[in-house]
C-alpha cells in the first residue's frame, strides 16, 4: 500500500496506471465497515483502488461538528493495509484548497437544497466542491459511493453526468449493525443506550416497508407511520421523512418499488440519517 499526499503524487502515480481501471473511494475516515464494503466492491471491479481520507471543511456549516469530527489515521491506515488497497491520498487542507485558489464551485440547484440541504445549506456544494477536486487529481474510471447517503451518492451521479465527467459513479448498499442501525462516523458520538434508541429509525423504515409490501403505496402514510413510530420510541427529533423518486429526488404521492424513504433526525446533538429501497 502506498500513501500519498501532494498532486504530482498523484500525476506520477496516474501516469503508471495507463489503460488500467482505477476505482476511487474518497472517504473522511473513522474507517468502518460501510466504508470497506465500499472497497471490497471496488477491488471485484477495478484493477486498482485508491483510498481518500479527508476531511473535508467545506462540507460543515460554521456550527456543525468540524473540529469535533472522529479522526483516526493509524486504525485507518491498518484497515486499509489489510484489505491490501493499493493506494491511499491524504491530502492537506491546503492541498485541496490552495490559497490561491478562487474557490470555484459547483452548485446543482433544487436537489442540492432539498432534505439534507434544507438544514445544511452549503452541504451539497462542498461535496461536489471536494469530490469534483478529487476527481480531477486522482482522475479514476470508477467512483464508489454508499447508499447510506443516497442524496450524495445521486447528486455526484448528476454532477457527473452535466460535467461530461468520464467517472462510472457505482452505489454500494448500506451496511448497519446487527441491530439494524446503519454504520456511521458519527455513531462514535452515541453513548450505548443512544445508539439503542438511534435504531428506532431502522425498525420504522423496515415497518414502513412491510405496509408498502401488504399494498400500502401512498408516501404521506407511510412517512406518518414513520414519524409516528419514532417519536413513540425515542427521544429523536426529525429533520425530514419523505417518500422520494428514486431517480429524481423528488417526493411524489404514490412510490414505486424501487423508490426510497428517506429520515435524518437528531439524537441529542448527533445527527442520524437513513434510508430504504421500498422492495
Ligand atoms: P464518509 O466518510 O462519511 O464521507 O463516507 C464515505 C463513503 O462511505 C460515502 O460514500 C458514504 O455513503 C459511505 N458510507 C458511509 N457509511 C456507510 C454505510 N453504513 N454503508 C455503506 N456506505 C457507507
Amino acid at each position: 500500500m502506498q500513501l500519498f499526499t501532494t498532486v504530482q503524487e498523484a500525476k506520477d502515480i496516474h501516469l503508471s496506471l495507463t489503460s488500467k481501471t482505477v476505482g476511487f473511494i474518497p472517504t473522511m475516515g473513522s474507517l468502518h465497515d460501510g466504508h470497506l464494503a465500499l472497497i471490497k466492491e471496488a477491488q471485484k471491479v477495478c484493477e486498482v483502488v485508491i483510498v481518500s481520507i479527508f476531511v473535508n471543511p467545506t462540507q460543515f456549516g460554521p456550527t456543525e461538528d468540524f473540529d469535533s469530527y472522529p479522526r483516526t489515521i493509524d486504525s485507518d491506515l491498518k484497515q486499509l493495509e489489510t484489505l491490501a488497497v493499493d493506494y491511499v491520498f491524504t491530502p492537506t487542507t491546503t492541498t485541496i484548497y490552495p490559497t490561491t485558489s478562487m474557490k470555484t464551485s459547483i452548485s446543482i440547484p433544487d436537489i442540492s437544497k432539498l432534505y439534507c440541504g434544507a438544514s445544511r445549506p452549503a452541504f451539497f456544494d462542498g461535496i461536489c466542491a471536494v469530490v469534483l477536486r478529487l476527481f480531477n487529481i486522482i482522475k479514476p474510471t470508477h467512483a464508489f459511493f454508499g447508499e447510506k447517503d443516497y442524496q450524495q451518492y445521486k447528486i455526484i451521479q448528476h454532477m457527473a453526468a452535466d460535467l461530461f465527467l468520464d467517472i462510472h459513479i457505482q452505489a454500494v448498499p448500506i451496511i448497519r449493525q446487527e441491530n439494524g442501525l446503519a454504520l456511521s462516523s458519527r455513531n462514535a458520538y452515541l453513548s450505548e443506550q443512544e445508539q439503542i434508541e438511534a435504531t428506532c429509525i431502522y425498525t420504522a423504515l423496515n415497518q414502513a416497508v412491510q405496509l408498502y409490501k401488504k399494498g400500502e403505496t401512498n408516501t404521506s402514510t407511510l412517512t406518518k407511520a414513520i414519524r409516528n413510530f419514532i417519536e413513540a420510541n425515542s427521544n429523536i427529533v426529525i429533520d425530514y421523512c419523505a417518500g422520494i423518486d428514486h431517480e429524481s429526488l423528488l417526493e411524489k404521492e404514490t412510490l414505486m418499488p424501487e423508490d426510497r424513504l428517506l429520515i435524518a433526525g437528531y439524537l441529542n446533538k448527533t445527527r442520524l440519517i437513513d434510508n430504504m429501497r421500498l422492495m
